[in-house]
């Protein structure tokens, strides 16, 4: 029997890259968790997704009654099958937006969609994994807090969850950030990928031992043609893979950064769990709770061009 994995957003950039080389493995049956149907049709036609060993499925991260009604589907379809991986990989960044958008639930978009419901789908789905011989959930983080790498820090704003006030009182409108502070669009994306990898952290620490999963977070590196940036401006859209490529040297494409995504789903090295895997080479490991969270930001991730050794060297977390 093959192995049931769930992705979500495999229509697009990251996710159809990964699924794409997931599929030549043959080993794996990937359930897409896609917002629209018919461009997953489309996509999956296109790249010539086989449809024996691939299924989309809907759901909208932007309301938790889809998410709920997924994961019932994703319940119904198994039978009796454990679910082997969950990858939560679907996101949307709005750097621009002067004002928070909100969702049906009356939470900023980007962090229902990026963090609420991926933190919703996991709990879903983990009853699901326990009887899996090799479960793996994988969380897609990004380079947030770093002082010394062009994706971190070196683009302001930094990620920083402060003390989560906004989360503690609900964050719902016309609460939007995590720490309570003012709407900063391009801060609110790096929160919800910090906050990914801090529950990547606390579900390993929790629930490792107890159930046999193993989690996990990824910096994939700077996908710089990916449609994520769409929402960026012209003149950006235009220079920024340049600047990525030929300047900083971080720039992975497409495929590349989906046979990385790929790895730590399927190579028996990634089951290790508690890791942030970046890339020098291959996939690097983090070093530990204590070097990646320093006073609720992520410190050190791999990215443009520098890998954990040269970042432990000039450690800058104590300025964070
Ligand atoms: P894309 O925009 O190409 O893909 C995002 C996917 O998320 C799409 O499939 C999209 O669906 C889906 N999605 C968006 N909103 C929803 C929603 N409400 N419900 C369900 N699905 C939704 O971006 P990338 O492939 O670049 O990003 C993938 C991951 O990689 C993200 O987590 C991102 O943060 C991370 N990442 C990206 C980097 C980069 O340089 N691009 C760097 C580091 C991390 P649709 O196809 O319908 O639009």
């Amino acid at each position: 029997d093959k192995k049931l994995v769930v992705i979500t957003g495999t229509s697009s950039g990251l996710g159809k890259a990964t699924t794409k080389a997931l599929l030549n493995a043959k080993e794996y049956h990937v359930i897409g968790a896609v917002r629209d149907l018919e461009k997953m049709a489309v996509v999956a036609e296109l790249e010539g997704f086989d449809p024996e060993r691939f299924t989309a499925m809907q759901v909208d991260l932007a309301s938790f009654e889809s998410v709920k009604n997924f994961t019932k589907a994703v319940d119904k379809f198994r039978g009796d099958r454990p679910i082997d991986r969950l990858v939560c990989n679907a996101a949307v960044y709005q750097p621009t937006l002067d004002y928070p958008k909100w969702t049906v639930d009356g939470h900023e978009q980007q962090l229902q969609i990026n963090y609420l419901s991926h933190f919703l789908l996991t709990s879903g789905i983990m009853p699901m994994m326990t009887d899996s011989e090799d479960a793996r959930v994988v969380m897609i983080g990004s380079v947030t807090g770093n002082d010394n790498t062009v994706g971190g820090g070196g683009v302001y704003p930094i990620a920083d969850l402060k003390d989560l006030d906004g989360l503690e009182l609900g964050c719902k409108k016309p609460i939007a950030m995590m720490d309570g502070y003012n709407f900063n669009g391009a801060k609110m994306y790096k929160d919800t990928k910090l906050a990914l990898m801090m529950t990547s952290n606390m579900l390993h620490e929790r629930f490792h031992r107890s159930t046999g999963i193993s989690f996990s977070s990824i910096y994939p590196g700077c996908i710089a043609e990916t449609p994520l940036f769409r929402e960026k401006r012209p003149w950006f859209r235009k220079y920024f893979p340049i600047f990525m490529k030929y300047i900083t040297g971080g720039y992975v494409g497409e495929e590349e950064a989906g046979t990385r995504l790929f790895q730590v789903i399927h190579d028996p090295k990634c089951v290790k769990s508690g890791v942030y895997w970046s890339w020098n080479g291959g996939p690097r490991e983090g070093r530990g709770l204590e070097a990646m969270e320093k006073g609720g930001q992520i410190v050190g991730a791999g990215g443009a061009g520098g890998g954990w050794e040269s970042i432990y060297e000039n450690d800058q977390s104590d300025k964070v």
